[in-house]
């Protein structure tokens, strides 16, 4: 008798899985849950040439041709400002972005809790809206049908990777992930350090192009196309991307001087209650503090945590406690 309850217990504990075996959101996971990225690497992969391949190029073929003096002087800031666009781009893409869990009636945290029958239709009943106030604002928890969670405040579910996210900020299909309140700060700078490394990029090669036209082949510029084609389509590709950079750079400098999300932006979100966001706060250090430099607080996901089968069901199903 004994023997038999060993054995389903052995059992049992074999069958058990862990959290990123359950997994339901869109996001790949690698590593059997070490990490999580987007719904597709494709984005990343493309991000990621996009970004070293012109830089590399920058470095080997324009920074190289320039003279001894400006070479050392700019190389170091050049490689410094490069590395830190790729740890920061890497950061934003491997953090999670503030995911809250979903409720799943089929598992519990606890292999206590697996035992105890629950009503798992508790959070599918409530789907009214709650309602609560905040500095004199009537503020309303939805309730995501998807995640069946009520959502916090500032959460939005985003439906490329089919999770909520707290803090949602957008789903940036450069690097196909949500950003959110856990890697916003990484975002940033990620914007930041690859405005720097672009604008960088184009003065380099706009510099070298006209010492190299006007020093050297003054009157012949198919001559230096010919002899350094790589500086021109640099200045070209640079100019094309600062474009886009650096005012995206100034709206999220902008967007934290407001402590505004770019979706409450699109969505009008506070103009919509009566034009006053109530997280801002007095001036630009007290905003740029709340969002930049606080502790980033722990994931709700833990990947790699066992899950029980919930056995409320196997109750209702008319199951015994010997049957478990
Ligand atoms: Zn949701
Ligand atoms: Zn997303």
């Amino acid at each position: 008798m004994e023997n038999q309850y060993n054995n389903q217990q052995q059992k049992r504990r074999l069958s058990l899985q862990r959290y990123y075996q359950i997994w339901e959101g869109k996001n790949v996971l690698l590593c059997k849950g070490k990490y999580m990225i987007g719904a597709s690497a494709q984005p990343v992969v493309y991000t990621l040439m996009l970004i070293n391949v012109p830089a590399f190029l920058e470095e080997f073929l324009v920074i190289r041709s320039l003279n001894d003096d400006i070479f050392t002087g700019i190389l170091i800031p050049y490689i410094v400002f490069h590395i830190l666009g790729n740890i920061f781009m890497l950061r934003t893409i491997l953090t999670d972005p503030g995911i809250i869990r979903r409720y799943n009636e089929k598992y519990v945290d606890s292999e206590d809790l697996s035992h105890i029958p629950q009503q798992k239709t508790q959070a599918l009943a409530k789907r009214n809206p709650c309602d609560i106030t905040l500095h004199n604002h009537l503020m309303k928890f939805k309730f995501c049908r998807t995640c069946h969670i009520y959502r916090p405040l500032r959460t939005t579910h985003c439906h490329e990777c089919d999770n909520c996210v707290e803090r949602f900020d957008h789903h940036c299909p450069w690097l196909g992930v949500c950003i959110g309140k856990r890697n916003y700060q990484h975002f940033f700078l990620f914007v930041f350090s690859n405005t720097v490394l672009v604008l960088f990029s184009m003065f380099i090669s706009l510099h070298r192009m006209l010492s190299a036209w006007k020093d050297e082949n003054p009157n012949d510029f198919g001559g230096f196309l010919k002899k350094e084609p790589y500086t021109i389509i640099s200045v070209v590709y640079c100019f094309m991307f600062s474009l886009f950079l650096a005012p995206l750079f100034i709206f999220h400098l902008w967007l934290i001087k407001n402590n505004l999300t770019t979706n409450e932006f699109h969505k009008k979100t506070w103009k919509k209650m009566g034009g006053i966001n109530p997280y801002k706060k007095k001036n630009f250090a007290s905003n740029c503090g709340a969002i930049m430099c606080l502790p980033i607080r722990a994931s709700f996901i833990q990947l790699k945590k066992i899950v029980y089968p919930n056995r409320a069901s196997d109750y209702e199903q008319g199951f015994t406690r010997t049957n478990l």
